[in-house]
């Protein structure tokens, strides 16, 4: 099956109005209209930026894709779930506060946001799919219950899965604490020499699992969720894992609650992948004025999840001259594995057609 992914060429230079008009003529050129129909609550999943994070995709730009839903006459709300690890978006509460300091508000969308999976993150509906890993995935109610879906990523690296983006956005941030936790648990990281015992990790540790004697940080496995906090705040290169076995379960995982998440609604859900600002590491990593990666490309769009996120890894790679993996300086990630699961399990297509959008 090759599937279509539309493209406009975009950069943020253009401002955020420019942006948020050439995201509705994507939506408008793609028929995407058709996924949407009178009442439905339509989730608009998006990604706040981690407190002080300056990278994520600025409000502004979707608005013009919030008001098409409107037009339509759904019921769209700006949506997202609570994470494993501790900060701004840690619970409902919190999170829909830095939502709103950041844009995400009636104030400036006209729509409300609500995370979908209730105030602590343990509001899940268990979903049955006949998955490698899992025959039952653990998806935000609030998402199961929703009838449509208005993905919003931002395409950027990531430390334990190479791409994040469409899959990455849904198949994690769509699931509740438990789901998330799932998809987690085969990363096992340990410390080694380099650690200097600064004690970030054991700050950012949502388990409790890292303790630091006089030597160094110490990891408890038993205690470990796997979240990859640890790899991502450690400046010291003292956290180490099986990247090439882990990351691969990882992203396994990933897929299968991404169909979770899909289920009943596969002619109901329309994903946009932002290729601008693109980062070393996601929207979750709470530092400003993270360095791009490669210069702004444009968004892509499909109602296919994997095609959509084949298409921006293509484009970014076209664009560098280089591997992702390259780009973000560890060559033992590799971001197919993702796509290549997501394929085989029927979630969609690696192979597509970019319709370039003027
Ligand atoms: S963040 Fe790194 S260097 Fe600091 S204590 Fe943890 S493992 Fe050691
Ligand atoms: S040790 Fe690292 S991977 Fe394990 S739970 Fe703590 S922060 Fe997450």
């Amino acid at each position: 099956m090759v599937s279509k992914v539309y493209f406009i060429k975009a950069s943020l230079s253009q401002g955020e109005q420019a942006i948020s008009q050439k995201a509705r003529r994507l939506f408008k050129t793609g028929g995407f209209e058709k996924c949407f129909r009178e009442n439905d609550f339509t989730a608009v999943k998006i990604h706040a930026g981690e407190g002080p994070n300056t990278t994520y995709i600025k409000a502004p730009c979707i608005k013009g894709l919030v008001e098409e839903l409107q037009k339509l006459k759904t019921k769209p709300f700006l949506t997202d779930t609570s994470t494993l690890y501790v900060g701004r978006r840690h619970n409902a509460i919190d999170h829909a506060v830095l939502a709103a300091e950041h844009g995400f508000s009636i104030d400036v969308l006209g729509i409300p946001f609500i995370a979908a999976d209730g105030l602590w993150g343990n509001s899940e509906t268990a979903v049955e799919i006949d998955g490698e890993l899992n025959k039952v995935v653990f998806i935000a109610s609030d998402i199961v219950r929703c009838q449509s879906i208005l993905s919003i990523a931002h395409f950027t690296g990531h430390v334990a899965t190479c791409a994040a983006a469409t899959l990455k956005t849904f198949g994690m941030g769509c699931s509740s604490r438990k789901g998330k936790m799932r998809q987690h648990s085969a990363l096992k990281p340990n410390t080694n020499d380099n650690c200097v015992r600064c004690g970030e990790c054991a700050k950012y540790c949502p388990a409790d699992a890292i303790t630091i004697d006089d030597v160094k940080a110490h990891i408890n496995a038993d205690k470990c969720i796997g979240c990859a906090e640890c790899l991502t705040v450690c400046r010291f290169d003292a956290i180490q894992y099986d990247w090439g076995a882990e990351n691969a379960i990882l992203q396994k995982n990933i897929a299968e609650h991404a169909k979770g998440v899909l289920k009943g609604k596969e002619s109901r859900a329309v994903f946009f992948n932002f290729i601008m600002s693109v980062t070393e590491d996601c929207d979750c990593f709470d530092k400003p004025n993270m360095s791009k990666i490669v210069d702004d490309i444009g968004i892509v769009a499909s109602t296919d999840p994997v095609a959509v996120d084949k298409a921006a890894l293509d484009l970014v790679e076209n664009k560098s001259g280089k591997k992702l993996a390259e780009l973000i300086d560890n060559d033992k990630l590799n971001p197919m594995y993702q796509f290549e699961h997501a394929r085989s399990i029927g979630l969609g297509s690696t192979d597509y057609k970019l319709i370039e959008v003027e």
